[in-house]
């Protein structure tokens, strides 16, 4: 990489950023949806004049234009864009510029609603880094360092969840993706097993037992899909009742495993969520482990958010057990403040991906294999994938195992004193304790003129305040309902992952909510 032409347009970048932050002063922009698609609309025109406000510290970059040109003298100039086929090298002011008025941002302390983490700055450095030297993990000849590095990465990763030596893995693009992978190779294995035929080759068969897979009823959405793209369908996950924690019930699994199996089923996969993407419950997973076991099925524990437990001495008991699985989802652009994407795929032992595994003769031939270059291209479902164990690796050598658990135990007090806030306050109704970072509440509407809101009109003020405060710029809370029928059901949500906001930050959040409460209320 060329740092004549990089350095001028990280300038650039970091001055943009600067002042789209400062423009948008808040959490979230407080404008209306239409009316930021149509200043991005603007912003995005070929030869788009920068508007008056988005021309604050505009610089221009040296003798170096900002493409592969090292030509001064040929630079694209403004004023004309695809129609005319020329270039504009304000662009990459103007659009970051915009785009850092424009984002929700997670380092915002009153922004507290997803699994969106703020990522560490040592962690956009080192993904910058790998964007420079953009290696792409499908073939050693592409990525030699990069591909020693995850590997070793995924060892460290294995041993943090406990497996012993023999563990394999991969990156993923995140919890989806990690989910799809664990499901799909229960497929190959159990379903493989029980009909002596190679599934992925032959797909599935038309007779037999019906694979099933047992979830709670809380689990992420993407064990469905994942059903689906298996060519199962959606039906064939069975959902688990949950107890008032919104863990599963593990008697309720005990009771549907053997439901099934006396209907003949083949009960495929139990997928325990460790760390559930609303509460952050977390299943009972040595008791999944075991009945799992008990029927011949894959346990695949989809720690996704709970896997940042493992990092922090006091909550990684929580996931006790989770060695226990045949394969894991772990995210780190949530508890582990990476830049999307940094999800990671682990299975116990290494031969249950032989179903996945490939041969390309123009990416890893097998006499390459042998002389040593290998590649990680049969561990993936994808074929160029990005660098991302560098960022991870970075990360977790700068700050090690301690400095990162510190972050979690950060975010784990904060829950517990933003808990603690709700249930001091007369308006504000707590679910349940916070287990990881995150719980749920809602804002109870009294107007003493109308007696106690019934339960339709409390959902109808929550969901209202929510969008007030969106519009208002003022705050991103969560929303959510809690699984059953009927009215009565929406909750908000505040998922912390910012270790530096303050307990007084969330008491002053948890004041605009009530206010914008009582300001829906009064409608
Ligand atoms: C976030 C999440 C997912 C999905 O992960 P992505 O990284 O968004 O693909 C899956 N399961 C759980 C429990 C999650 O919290």
């Amino acid at each position: 990489m060329d740092r004549g032409a990089l350095g001028p347009l990280l300038t650039t970048v970091l001055d943009a950023l600067a002042a789209g932050v400062t423009r948008r002063g808040g959490p979230i922009p407080a404008v209306s949806p239409e009316d930021l698609a149509a200043e991005i609309a603007r912003a995005f025109a070929p030869g788009a004049d920068p508007s008056p406000e988005l021309d604050s510290g505009r610089s221009t970059s040296g003798s170096t234009g900002p493409g592969f040109s090292r030509d001064p003298g040929r630079d694209p100039g403004r004023g004309s864009g695809l129609d005319s086929g020329g270039g504009d090298p304000d662009a990459l002011r103007r659009l970051t510029e915009i785009l850092a008025y424009g984002s929700a941002d997670p380092a915002d302390p009153y922004c507290a609603a997803h699994l969106h983490c703020p990522p560490l700055p040592v962690a956009v450095a080192a993904d910058l880094a790998v964007s420079a030297l953009n290696p792409s993990m499908d073939s050693w000849d592409q990525a030699p360092a990069a591909t020693a590095l995850e590997t070793l990465l995924i060892d460290e990763l294995a041993g943090l969840v406990g497996y012993p030596p023999g563990a394999a893995g991969v990156l993923t693009s995140g919890g989806t993706e990690s989910n799809l992978m664990g499901l799909m190779l229960a497929r190959d294995h159990v379903l493989g097993r029980a009909t002596g035929r190679r599934v992925e080759v032959t797909g599935l068969p038309g007779d037999g037992p019906r694979p099933r897979i047992f979830a709670s009823s809380v689990a992420h959405f993407s064990v469905q899909r994942a059903a689906a793209l298996l060519g199962l369908g959606e039906e064939a996950v069975v959902p688990v009742a949950v107890g008032d924690d919104l863990r599963m019930d593990p008697g309720a699994l005990a009771a549907e495993l053997a439901a099934s199996a006396g209907r003949g089923e083949l009960p495929m996969a139990v997928v325990a969520t460790a760390g559930t993407t609303d509460t952050g419950a977390i299943d009972p997973l040595p008791e999944c482990a075991r009945l799992a076991a008990a029927y011949g099925a894959w346990l695949h524990v989809d720690a996704a958010y709970g896997g940042g437990a493992l990092l922090s001495d006091r909550l990684a008991p929580l996931l006790d057990g989770v060695n226990l699985a045949d394969s894991v989802s772990l995210d780190w652009h949530k508890l582990g403040w990476q830049p999307v994407a940094a999800g990671i795929f682990l299975v116990r032992q290494a031969e249950t991906y032989a179903s996945l595994a490939r041969r390309a003769a123009y990416l890893n031939p097998a006499d390459d294999e042998d002389a040593g270059y290998g590649s990680l291209l049969g561990l993936s479902l994808r074929t160029t994938r990005r660098a991302d164990a560098v960022k991870i690796a970075v990360t977790l050598r700068t700050l090690g195992r301690r400095g990162l658990g510190e972050l979690v135990n950060a975010c784990h007090d904060l829950a517990l004193a933003g808990a603690a806030a709700v249930r001091a306050h007369p308006r504000l109704e707590l679910h349940t304790e916070p287990v990881l970072t995150a719980f749920l509440f809602r804002y109870l509407p009294t107007d003493p003129a109308a007696g106690p809101a019934g339960p339709a009109e409390i959902d109808r003020v929550n969901a209202a305040l929510r969008r007030r405060l969106l519009r208002e710029g003022r705050a991103v809370v969560g929303r959510t309902e809690l699984p059953g029928d009927g009215p009565g059901r929406v909750r908000l949500k505040l998922t912390l992952l910012n270790p530096t906001t303050t307990p007084e930050q969330i008491e002053r959040l948890l004041e605009t909510v009530v206010e914008a409460g009582q300001a829906e209320e009064a409608r």
